[in-house]
């Protein structure tokens, strides 16, 4: 299959291996937007949130699993974990995936979703 995110599970691209589980990969995102920025994503390849269902949620539960428990490796207790879901929403690899960003405290509001009046 022709994903990004699937070639690099597959060690067919580089990536910075922050956790591996069975079902579960995550690496340093190539363009951090914050001191850290991991991608956690399904080793199972899902297009995004919309191709979440019954047959696959569990996978879901894994990615948060992992996260905890990066988090804690890496010492951060505040962190966001964002989906974009779609190209509107600023999707660009169309392979499940979990943005864990922090390392900086962050405002919450409509500036945060690019809103400026
Ligand atoms: P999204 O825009 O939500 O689809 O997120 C895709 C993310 O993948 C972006 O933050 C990119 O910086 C990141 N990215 C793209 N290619 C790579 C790569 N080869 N290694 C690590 N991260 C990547
Ligand atoms: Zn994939």
């Amino acid at each position: 299959m022709d994903c990004l995110f699937c070639k690099i599970i597959a060690g067919e691209i580089p990536s910075t291996k922050v956790y591996e589980d069975e079902y579960v990969y995550s690496f340093k995102d190539i363009a951090p937007i914050a001191p850290v920025h991991n991608l956690i994503i399904p080793k199972q390849h899902i297009c995004c949130a919309n191709g979440v269902d019954e047959s696959n949620s569990a996978v879901v539960g894994k990615v948060f699993e992992a996260a905890a428990k990066i988090a804690k490796a890496e010492g951060m207790e505040s962190y966001r974990i964002i989906n974009n879901c779609g190209e509107d929403a600023g999707q660009t690899v169309f392979h499940l995936h979990f943005h864990m960003v922090g390392g900086v405290k962050m405002g919450w509001g409509p500036e945060s979703l690019g809103k400026t009046e």
